[in-house]
């Protein structure tokens, strides 16, 4: 048996989500004209009390748009500094918007109001104006951690009180109110843009979907086609995402389960320093010195389980709409079985 823990992007289409991309109505959706494109966003929307949406190919993409709408070159965005946004999006804030980042520290990846407060950038020509705020939740290199709600309207205070934009890259978002039980309008009305991902725990093929006012989406829209993003009868793509959100949100708990009892049992292990609280899909542990994460994960392939190292002495397993109650069991053999 082979079981990947690489992430939740790894998920095929199950057999009902391919049924309806294989019937979904489509048009050119960059002439407006793709029925089941418009759906996708104005549910999505909906949902978030946001007034409209953008379908795009990746939640590089909608966060790469939000940036660029929200902020002018030279500007600032101040994020933490383990964010996807800065971290895994290949330069993307410098080299498509010109931005400046100013990087914040904070528990497993987290930030917090009065660090945001700390680093707003006074009115000096010499200084970045410091433009957006950017949080992520759930933050996966802290470990799929949650954001407290309060911490998250408290850094939207901060964000109005000071003239800047807020943006919410929600890959995993609906992993968080799973966890949190926040109404997702609850969440849409304290940013400006959210970016919601369909190819992660939802398990959609492709697509994110970004989220704001109208004014915002037309300027996003305009973004999205310079960028390369405009897609024509993707509707068969935003089928899977209609069909995630009426069929894949209640079951995100199962996954949150499988990963809290893999954290369990992998703090009981003698060759593993350290697993950081899980808290949604995500595990992330440090193995002891002298092993490395590369070495831990080599030996993990050989019986079959794949796992990402993160860095030199962390892995991360992500469970997902593939991992079944069988390969949980394979992957508990493999991690006792392994011996240091
Ligand atoms: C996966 C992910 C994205 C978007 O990734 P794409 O592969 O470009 O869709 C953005 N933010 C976070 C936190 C992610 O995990």
């Amino acid at each position: 048996m082979i079981v990947d823990l690489r992430s939740d992007t790894i998920t095929r289409p199950t057999p009902a989500m391919l049924e309806a991309m294989f019937s979904a109505s489509v048009g050119d959706d960059v002439f407006g004209e793709d029925p089941t494109v418009t759906l996708l966003e104005e549910k999505t929307a909906t949902l978030f009390g946001k007034e409209a949406g953008l379908f795009c190919p990746s939640g590089t993409m909608t966060n790469q748009i939000a940036a660029k709408v929200h902020a002018q070159p030279g500007e600032e965005v101040i994020l933490h500094k383990l964010s996807h946004l800065y971290y895994y999006e290949g330069g993307g804030l410098m080299s498509n918007s010109g931005l400046s980042v100013c990087l914040l520290d904070g528990d497993r990846g987290m930030i917090s109001a009065q660090d945001v407060l700390d680093h707003i950038n006074p009115e000096d020509l010499h200084r970045p104006r410091t433009a957006l705020v950017e949080v992520e939740n759930t933050m996966n290199k802290g470990g799929g951690a949650v954001y407290d709600n309060n911490v998250l309207a408290e850094i939207g205070e901060v964000c109005r009180k000071n003239g800047l934009k807020y943006h919410l890259d929600g890959a995993r978002i609906f992993n968080a109110l799973a966890v949190t039980g926040q109404p997702a309008a609850d969440c849409g009305a304290i940013f400006d843009s959210i970016s919601v991902c369909f190819s992660k725990g939802l398990g959609a093929p492709v697509g994110s979907v970004l989220l704001g006012d109208k004014e915002f989406i037309r300027k996003a829209r305009r973004v999205r086609k310079v960028f390369g993003g405009g897609m024509r009868q993707a509707g068969f793509l935003a089928a899977a995402g209609v069909f995630a959100l009426d069929h894949h949100l209640e079951r995100l708990k199962e996954d949150h389960r499988r990963a809290k009892a893999l954290g369990n049992l992998l703090s009981t292990l003698s060759w593993v320093e350290e697993v950081f609280k899980v808290e949604t899909n995500i595990v992330i542990f440090r193995v002891k010195t002298p092993l490395t994460a590369a070495a831990v994960c080599l030996e993990f392939e050989k019986q079959g389980l794949k796992a990402i190292a993160f860095d030199r002495q962390s892995i991360r397993f992500v469970t997902h709409l593939d991992f079944t109650d069988e390969m949980q069991e394979h992957t508990v053999n493999v991690l006792k079985a392994v011996k240091y």
